[in-house]
């Protein structure tokens, strides 16, 4: 599960160019993830690490 710290987050589009199915936005302009659709672990880990602020983390799957 991943997740993106919205305070941080510049809105800058480069996760959702690079793993659209993944991050996308929604109607408020904030990146939504969508993890049910990780399909392709690499590509998601490519917009991870891609992030210029790296807003986007990983959520260990207990953590409510
Ligand atoms: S790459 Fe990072 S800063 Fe840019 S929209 Fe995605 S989460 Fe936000």
């Amino acid at each position: 599960m991943f997740k993106v710290d919205q305070d941080k987050c510049l809105r800058c589009g480069m996760c959702t160019g690079i793993c659209p199915d993944v991050f996308s936005f929604d109607d408020e302009g904030n990146i939504k993830v969508n993890n049910e659709n990780i399909n392709n672990l690499e590509e998601v880990m490519e917009a991870v690490n891609s992030c210029p602020v790296t807003a986007i983390s990983k959520e260990e799957e207990n953590k409510a």
